[in-house]
């Protein structure tokens, strides 16, 4: 059996709110870029869950039919994108099972880094395990617990066993949780939607979302981050929240920042797409060149090139297209099939690039293909100089918490060094903005954002970040074997 990860995952979660499915699908929907694989809403009515899943993206998967089925007050919903792994239906979220509790669904963004040991053992000890999803082993220790308490008593007993990535948010047969594992490298939000009753009484829903641009699409407003090691519950009651052992210092994954969030959402307590102008910002102090137009690879190189040429004083101009329409086009295995990938994307502005020193800012190289094929693209518009200059520093490991990174072997970085990668791409000059620029663009936020952030002063305040794609240095174990 093949391994899974959890990468590039959105969990949404909503409770007390008459229109539940309606908004976890647009809650999903908000955060697709977090997943394409597949998408899943469970709702909770009469203490049943309603489950719908399925493979493809959420405006595949979802219909009103459906939508009309998923009654209930409460909600939860996961977009997925993997890697690796076997059978891509049995591992759709949310997961679902029947404990000694009632029924359970759980949603994961993150990746359980001792997840071979733990299925292993489990298995030993009779579980049956049906996908080859990390997430399924958190629902067989849970399963453990025969004489559930309650869910305080039983977290607390079961997930200090993970070690890893993991911002969950769970359905149960009678309250919704949202937990963060405490050195919080995934994101996780709560928020509240205002409803009116059919009688015009005032109600409001709870929500909580990996990012806040869901919060925005269904007009609910954030309240606060669920913090790292907390655990929230809602139920008839009311809300509450206790607390895992807590961590020293956080890791929470830089490459959020960088390439991973949507740049309207807040995440760490700063405005995405702030960080990413900043970073080029930061760039230009760092790398600075005499050229004649800054251009950025589109999307994910926008704003760190307009902060790039903010500074600079190079004029900032889009010289290269990126066709919105291609949907997921098939990974080939071989390289040559993969650069026409990036040709069918990305095209020129001939007019604009010819004769011209360009600087092309994007915002991390990976395995090289994108800046290679870029290169051929500006070279062959006429451009003068090509000047590349990267709003991260190289990858030079994987993610094993749940970004999308290859393996070592596969990335450009971990295989040639700054000088020799500048000979593989055939540029003038190349830069990589330092690890410590980084830090300081995601950590400084303005004066006008921190009074926006007043409530949530402490989290700006919070240092600690992981870095390990760019640095090594893991902050956990990491076990590499596959199952
Ligand atoms: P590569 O062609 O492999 O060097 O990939 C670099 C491009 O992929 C850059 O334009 C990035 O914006 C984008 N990118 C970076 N990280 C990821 C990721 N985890 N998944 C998909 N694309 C990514």
């Amino acid at each position: 059996m093949m391994k899974t990860w959890n990468d590039k995952c959105a969990v949404f979660g909503i409770w007390n709110d008459p229109e539940a499915a309606w908004m976890a699908y647009l809650g999903l929907y908000a955060q697709q870029h977090r997943g394409q694989e597949g998408a899943g809403i469970v709702s909770l009515h009469k203490e049943k869950h309603l489950i719908h899943r399925g493979v493809g993206l959420v405006g595949e998967v979802f219909n009103e039919k459906v939508l009309k089925k998923l009654k209930g007050l409460a909600a939860i919903g996961h977009t997925r994108y993997s890697t690796q792994g076997g059978d891509k239906k049995k591992n759709i979220q949310p997961l679902t099972a029947r404990l000694f509790s009632g029924p359970v669904a759980l949603a994961h963004n993150g990746n359980i880094v001792n997840f071979t040991q733990l299925k292993k053992e489990l298995m030993d000890q009779g579980s049956v395990f049906y996908s080859s999803s990390d997430t399924e082993c958190v629902v067989h220790l849970l399963a453990r617990d025969t004489h559930f308490i309650n869910w305080k008593t039983s977290l607390k007993k079961y997930l200090p066993r993970l070690i890893g990535a993991y911002s969950f948010v769970l359905l149960a047969k009678d309250s919704m949780l949202a937990i963060r594992d405490p050195m919080g490298f995934r994101p996780l939000v709560l928020g509240q939607r205002r409803w009116l009753s059919e009688k015009g009484e005032e109600n409001f829903s709870w929500v909580v979302a990996s990012e806040t641009c869901a919060f925005d699409l269904i007009g609910a407003k954030f309240i606060r981050e669920i913090e790292p090691g907390e655990i929230w519950e809602v139920d008839k009651d009311g809300d509450r929240s206790y607390f895992l052992k807590k961590e020293k210092k956080l890791h929470r994954c830089v490459f959020e920042h960088v390439y991973f969030a949507r740049p309207d959402s807040f995440v760490f307590g700063k405005n995405v797409y702030q960080s990413r102008k900043e970073m080029g910002r930061e760039l230009a102090k760092q790398s600075p060149v005499q050229a004649d137009l800054v251009i950025p690879v589109p999307d994910s190189g926008v704003p760190s090139a307009l902060g790039y040429s903010e500074v600079s004083g190079i004029r900032y101009d889009m010289g290269i297209v990126r066709n919105h329409y291609i949907g997921r086009t098939f990974i080939h295995p071989s390289q040559n099939i993969r650069d026409f990938k990036v040709k069918i994307k990305l095209s020129t502005q001939k007019s604009l690039i010819k004769g011209k020193r360009v600087v092309v800012v994007d915002d991390s190289i990976v395995r090289g293909t994108t800046s290679k094929s870029i290169v051929g693209l500006l070279n062959k518009a006429g451009a003068k100089e090509i000047h590349f200059r990267v709003s991260s520093p190289p990858i030079t490991g994987p993610c094993f918490y749940g970004v999308d990174t290859p393996e070592k072997k596969e990335l450009i970085a971990a295989r040639m060094n700054v000088k020799e990668i500048k000979n593989y791409l055939q540029v003038d000059s190349l830069d990589f903005l330092s690890k410590e620029a980084l830090i300081k663009a995601v950590q400084n936020s303005s004066s006008r954002l921190k009074k926006e952030m007043h409530h949530k002063k402490h989290l700006l305040k919070e240092r600690g970040f992981c870095s390990a794609c760019f640095t090594g240095c893991y902050p956990t174990a990491v076990y590499t074997d596959g199952m």
